[in-house]
């Protein structure tokens, strides 16, 4: 697509950083950093109309209005969170890209950003793609999970399914790496070796150096992400040939 094919198509995508504090532009008022994707997208949208919508999304992000013209320095981390889901929902977005958006939060100030993303995630309709490496995070916000190791997808499952009956070692060790207060019995796997540098990935899977189910197969075949059944899927040569359930 040409940059103006893609334009109606931008607004409808928007992402969310980790970093509220570093994706906001310091020099520019909430009025002014919540304005500029709407007035984008709509050039001939009325300035009374701007201010309405600003006032509008600030009320639904819990950030109080009269504090429009305060630049982000201004506002705490979880403020600042909301001021940046603000400017993505500001488009009324069909998908947004959330990449870590609690991780950089407290701990109480997490629970609030993710309840105030379920909320405007029922609100729209909204569709998110949700990045991050905190797996209770990921238990409570999320419906389809897709596990990465090294930059490729090792299974995709629904939630419920993957935490309950996890399939790929990565994500059985994943999975055994939480901490349980009330069985002592619990076993951690501890996987051997190192992760493998990004920018010289292993041959075959990228898991081999540290699979404990790992043949000779591993070393040299990339393993498909082949589908187990109930939207289920994994990339395992262990599985495909029925050496692991
Ligand atoms: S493909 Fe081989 S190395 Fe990779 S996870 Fe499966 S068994 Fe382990």
């Amino acid at each position: 697509m040409t940059q103006q094919q893609m334009l109606p198509y931008r607004a409808k995508m928007q992402m969310i950083f980790q970093d509220p504090y570093a994706s906001l532009n310091p020099r520019m008022t909430v009025q002014q950093t919540l304005e500029e994707p709407i007035v984008f997208h709509n050039p001939s949208i009325s300035g009374s109309e701007v201010k309405d919508r600003v006032a509008g999304i600030m009320k639904q992000v819990g950030v109080d209005p009269k504090w429009v013209d305060r630049y982000p320095h201004e506002f705490s981390g979880g403020q600042r969170q909301r001021i940046s889901i603000a400017r993505a929902l500001m488009v009324d977005p069909e998908f947004v890209v959330a990449d870590e958006p609690v991780s950089a939060l407290d701990v109480s100030v997490q629970a609030q950003i993710l309840n105030l993303l379920m909320d405007a995630q029922e609100q729209r309709g909204l569709t998110y793609m949700f990045i991050t490496h905190d797996l209770s995070v990921v238990r409570h916000i999320s419906s389809r999970v897709a596990v990465m190791y090294l930059g490729r997808v090792c299974e995709l499952a629904p939630t419920t399914s993957l935490f309950e009956s996890p399939k790929h070692p990565y994500t059985h060790a994943l999975l055994s790496a939480i901490p349980d207060l009330y069985d002592h019995r619990h076993k951690y796997i501890k996987l051997k070796g190192e992760v493998p540098t990004p920018i010289d990935l292993p041959p075959g899977c990228v898991f081999h150096g540290r699979c404990p189910h790992a043949n000779e197969r591993c070393s040299r075949e990339i393993p498909a992400l082949n589908h187990q059944g109930q939207g289920v899927y994994v990339a395992c040569h262990a599985i495909e040939e029925r050496r692991l359930k």
